[in-house]
């Protein structure tokens, strides 16, 4: 298949999965994970109507994005979906409109300084962490209500919502409701952030009936990463 039939394709399983889920397909934004894949990737994908890309690793992204903008008028947006060292906010956030891994206190108090004189507030999704394991990345279900309201202490981020990556033994509806427990109790004290960041090549379908509202997919749509 070349990049246009599987972007097309994956566009059809995410109208398919939302008419089962009763959900409007609209309402489902696609997000594609461009992460190891070169610059030339990222026009393909602008010229076959893609707007969002996602990104991992600043070292990658903060180059490809500077490129990206210099050549296109078109408006796009990327979107920061991985681990993020506190010594790269700076960076990041002068190309990326939001984060998806909000993950730990640290990160928190270094996005809250790098934006206090920002116009635009930056998007933040908190990231979970769906293990018994502390030492996994992540804010743990019991500590999302505290955490949250610390994000929305700070004027120069606007808390859009939470973040998952479904563990790996396979228990998808464990983790995506898992999510969707943890958006609903969010709401009690950030009634705008309503997003769900979840769902990715292997899941995404699963995601959508779980209340998926940004889809983080990657290899179904770029073919396998390059390097
Ligand atoms: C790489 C990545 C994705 C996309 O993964 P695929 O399996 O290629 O769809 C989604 N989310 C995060 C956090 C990632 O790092």
């Amino acid at each position: 298949m070349s990049l246009a039939e599987r972007l097309a394709d994956a566009q059809q399983r995410i109208s398919a999965a939302a008419a089962s889920a009763n959900r409007e397909p609209g309402a489902i934004q696609l997000i594609v994970v461009t992460k190891n894949h070169p610059t030339q990737l990222v026009f393909d994908l602008l010229d076959l109507g893609v707007r969002d890309f996602g990104e991992n690793r600043d070292q990658e992204a903060s180059p490809k994005a500077v490129e990206v903008r210099s050549v296109t008028k078109i408006e796009h947006r990327w979107h920061f979906i991985g681990q993020l060292q506190s010594n790269k906010v700076k960076s990041v956030i002068s190309y990326a409109s939001s984060i998806h891994s909000l993950d730990r206190q640290s990160l928190l108090d270094a996005l809250g300084k790098a934006t206090t004189e920002r116009e635009q507030p930056l998007d933040v999704f908190i990231q979970l962490n769906l293990t018994d394991d502390p030492g996994r990345g992540g804010i743990q279900p019991v500590d999302l209500l505290p955490f949250a309201e610390s994000v929305l202490a700070h004027p120069g981020l606007r808390l859009v919502g939470v973040m998952g990556v479904a563990s790996l033994d396979n228990e998808l509806e464990r983790d995506f409701s898992a999510i969707q427990k943890a958006s609903e109790s969010i709401r009690t004290v950030a009634p705008d952030a309503q997003l769900i960041s979840a769902g990715m090549s292997e899941d995404f379908e699963t995601a959508i009936a779980y209340g998926a509202t940004h889809l983080r997919i990657g290899s179904a749509i770029t073919g396998k990463r390059q390097y």
